[in-house]
């Protein structure tokens, strides 16, 4: 665990400073490409570059939230309430693959000292795992509840295709996946996040039935 967590921060500080420095060029090519227009001889490299500059684009802006947060960005909010905006946000994306989300949210949970958008950005990657995990539809369970520490624990229970057992080592290995056109960066960038903020993440899949992520954060007492 320590290795593990020793290569994601090095990792991770070199590939935010990197993420940094392309966006700015970056910028400047999307933008061209979009004026230079469809049209005319070379209409369809340009649509092939618009749409490439726009993949680069999606990873920098995973990488870029790799930087480390300032202590003074973190602040006591309330996870339920951050955790339900995200849920809102991908609903229809849920939908459109006959997913249904459902909450189980404890009254009362101490809020955490956290840096929202970061903790936004885990939500949305966790949650986007559990969706593209079941195309076939089903219900996506998250849970969220008061451990025995004192600590909140959100319980993110699919009812997807589950990870192999041989590959469940790999989970969280920058690049990582097993998608088309996935970046394999959620899972890394997840991990560190929750890192930073003092908490874990721990991923348990039965086969057949599902994969189950468990992230614990510690409350404000
Ligand atoms: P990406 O989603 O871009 O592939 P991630 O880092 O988010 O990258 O995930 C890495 C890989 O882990 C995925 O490609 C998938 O194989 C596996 N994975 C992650 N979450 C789940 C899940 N809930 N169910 C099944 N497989 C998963
Ligand atoms: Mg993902």
């Amino acid at each position: 665990m320590l290795r593990k967590s020793e290569m994601l921060s090095a990792v991770g500080q070199l590939a935010a400073g990197i993420a940094h420095e392309i966006r700015n060029p970056l910028t400047a090519l999307k933008g061209f490409t979009k004026l230079m227009g469809s049209g005319g001889q070379h209409g369809n490299y340009l649509s092939i570059m618009a749409d490439e500059l726009e993949r680069i684009e999606e990873i920098v802006s995973e990488l870029l939230v790799l930087a480390k947060p300032q202590a003074a960005d973190f602040l006591p909010k309330s996870v339920a309430s951050i955790l339900h905006d995200v849920v809102m946000l991908l609903e229809t994306q849920a939908i459109i693959s006959k997913v249904t989300i459902e909450t189980d949210i404890e009254d009362e949970l101490p809020l955490a000292s956290c840096v929202e958008n970061q903790l936004k950005q885990v939500f949305i990657n966790v949650l986007k795992n559990g969706v593209e995990a079941m195309p076939g539809g089903g219900t996506f369970l998250v849970k969220m509840e008061k451990s025995e520490r004192g600590s909140i624990r959100i319980s993110f229970i699919d009812q997807g295709c589950g990870i192999p057992e041989s590959k469940l080592a790999k989970l969280g290995q920058p690049f990582y996946t097993t998608k088309n056109k996935g970046t394999g960066l959620g899972l890394m960038v997840s991990y560190k996040i929750i890192e930073n903020h003092r908490g874990s993440m721990t991923i348990t899949n039965k086969e057949g039935v599902g994969t189950t992520v468990v992230i614990e954060l510690p409350g404000v007492p």
